[in-house]
């Protein structure tokens, strides 16, 4: 059997026609005609007030950071089971990550834990949405209101998810995606930043473009531009832009792909989930949609979770897990304060193991794969 990787970057429609294409134009640092397209798609699709190419999902999150305006010591509530940008980009306003645990079936944020962890430093509520599946996100959205609290999404992994019909990363006051190579929709480092409180539209643009008001000089809404605000380079150049606009435009056919992997994987593996063995993801609630993001499956142990991983490996099966818990990072430890038991968190950093998922993976790549996991388990089963 050929190799399988755990993910694989494909182009999927015009990307090097569009970056030849961007040359041709003569114009190749950031906010040319691609970044523009890039722009009005995300505006028009998700329906969103602003949406700002940024070089990465890290990047919007930093910008998201300063616009929340925080001073040293306020605190912000996140879950501790995320990438450490979730965390980061509020470590270093000066601002400390204050990590909550997260729900045992979606995986996110427990909406049921914030409210005790709200303090009169807190400011900000920072959700991720895991696998791209929404979190809850109208609990959330009323402890926000009720404690004057800013919402940012890190919808990283959920381009096109909805949440009661609503695309996510357009509930909260800023939404950020990734178009990281591993995620759905990709330009090998990449990420938006989506504004959907007018309030923050002009810094917002001033903050991406080194401090300075050159977007409205831009727009000849000035004859020149200058240092106004605190900033610095978040914009991605147009051939990063050229190869997106093609992903972009072929986003619903990723997703479906993607979908269907998951449901592949899911209806192969029910049945040694169902004997217990082992875990596979619980459906989806009614009213939400995934894109299809992460397929993963949960040992029994963490020992069963390495030995797994370490078999798929050996029949070129390349499996992935991950977060290591937050909280209990050095970086945590140092910048971040836990509030709380992390019980689920733990838990579920223990056990997760994410099978390969890209959009070129063959339906019999996907069997081989079910095959493998199964293969393991009968093997254990049999004591060998
Ligand atoms: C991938 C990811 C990021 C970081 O995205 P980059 O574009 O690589 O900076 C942040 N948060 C989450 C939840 C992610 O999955």
């Amino acid at each position: 059997m050929t190799k399988i990787p755990f993910n694989r970057p494909d182009a999927v429609g015009a990307e090097l026609a569009n970056i030849a294409d961007a040359l041709g134009r003569g114009h190749l640092s950031g906010d040319g005609y691609y970044t523009k397209r890039c722009h009005q798609w995300l505006e028009q699709r998700l329906g969103c007030q602003r949406a700002l190419l940024t070089h990465s999902c890290t990047g919007a999150l930093d910008m998201a950071a300063i616009l929340c305006d925080l001073k040293p010591g306020d605190e912000v509530i996140m879950p501790s089971y995320t990438f450490v940008s979730t965390a980061n980009a509020f470590a270093m306003r000066g601002a400390v990550p204050v990590f909550v645990d997260v729900r045992a079936d979606t995986i996110n944020i427990d909406e049921r834990l914030i409210e005790a962890a709200i303090t009169p430093r807190t400011r900000a509520i920072a959700v991720v949405h895991y696998a791209g599946l929404a979190c809850e996100m109208d609990a959330i959205m009323a402890i926000a209101q009720r404690h004057d609290l800013l919402v940012v999404e890190d919808a990283a992994q959920a381009l096109l998810s909805t949440y009661k019909g609503r695309p996510l990363g357009t509930i909260g006051h800023f939404g950020c995606f990734s178009f990281h190579e591993t995620k759905n929709v990709l330009s090998g480092e990449g990420g938006a930043l989506i504004i959907n409180d007018e309030r923050f539209v002009e810094r917002a643009e001033i903050v991406r473009e080194k401090g300075t008001d050159r977007s409205r000089f831009l727009r000849g809404e000035v004859d020149k531009y200058t240092w106004v605000d605190l900033g610095s380079s978040y914009l991605p150049s147009e051939l990063i832009a050229a190869f997106l606009d093609a992903q972009l435009a072929h986003a619903d056919k990723v997703i479906a792909r993607r979908r269907a992997v998951c449901a592949r994987y899911s209806v192969g593996l029910s049945e040694l989930a169902a004997s217990g063995a082992m875990e596979i993801p619980p459906e989806v609630p009614a009213d939400r949609l995934a894109n299809g993001h992460i397929f993963y499956v949960l040992a029994d142990s963490l020992a069963t979770r390495v030995a797994l991983a370490v078999d798929l490996k050996s029949h070129d099966v390349h499996s992935v897990s991950h977060y290591v818990p937050l909280h209990s990072s050095p970086g945590g430890r140092k910048f971040a304060r836990a509030h709380g038991n992390f019980t689920v968190t733990d838990d579920i950093s223990d056990r997760l193991l994410r099978l390969p998922l890209y959009f070129g993976i063959t339906d019999a790549q996907v069997d081989a794969v079910i095959d493998a996991v199964k293969a393991f388990y009968s093997k254990r089963a049999a004591g060998r």
